[in-house]
């Protein structure tokens, strides 16, 4: 007979079937809740019910949301002839914190990765190609991670559109952090930053 009451059992499995949860982070957190005020663990459980009761995909975007369409789709102040394609709901988060992106936005929940059976198929692709071209959709920024999976998917979008769209395919231009010393950067990120680099003003002429 196990020493583990079957309960907290079920909640230390549930716990470590999350993804970097292993079994000592699962117990400990396991712990923590049974010994907070019983609320806690309830607002949680309620969360948890309404995740997928209350939220959605849009059908436009993918993007996770309380409507169909979701806010940013249905907001005629957003530029719907511009879509950034990104890989995952939290870069669209990031992207809306800059305040610096008026479009709207594509996402597709995951990148190729031909090794674990991610294909195009997998990703929202043949939606963006279709919503590109029945939306005259003028510019397409693919805004995918300067990762491995993040480029190979960016050059395969980028080929794609630019074969069945008429719209511009635009890339992320990534750089040199600010404030960081050049020989710190890593390779990848100076290839881009050589590779993105912008003509300067020519003072004086
Ligand atoms: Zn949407």
């Amino acid at each position: 007979m196990s020493v583990v009451p079957q309960p907290l059992a079920r909640l230390i499995a549930d716990l470590n079937r999350l993804p970097g949860i292993g079994k000592k982070t699962a117990t400990r957190l396991a712990l923590h809740l049974l010994r907070r005020p019983a609320t806690e663990a309830q607002n949680l459980a309620r969360d948890l019910v309404e995740l997928h009761k209350l939220i959605t995909l849009c059908a436009n975007c993918f993007a996770f949301s309380e409507t169909d369409p979701c806010a940013i789709c249905q907001d005629p102040a957003r530029d719907s002839a511009m879509i950034c394609v990104v890989e995952e709901p939290d870069d669209l988060m990031a992207i809306e914190k800059t305040s610096a992106y008026k479009g709207t936005y594509h996402i597709l929940h995951g990148v190729l990765a031909p090794m674990d059976g991610i294909g195009p198929e997998e990703l929202k692709v043949d939606a963006l190609v279709n919503r590109v071209n029945r939306q005259q959709v003028r510019e397409v920024l693919i805004a995918t991670s300067s990762t491995v999976p993040g480029e190979a998917t960016a050059a395969y979008l980028i080929k794609l559109l630019q074969e069945r769209a008429k719209a511009r395919v635009t890339r992320l231009a990534y750089g040199i952090p600010m404030g960081m010393d050049i020989k710190h950067a890593d390779e990848l990120t100076l290839v881009h930053a050589i590779e993105a680099r912008q003509e300067t003003s020519r003072a004086g002429r």
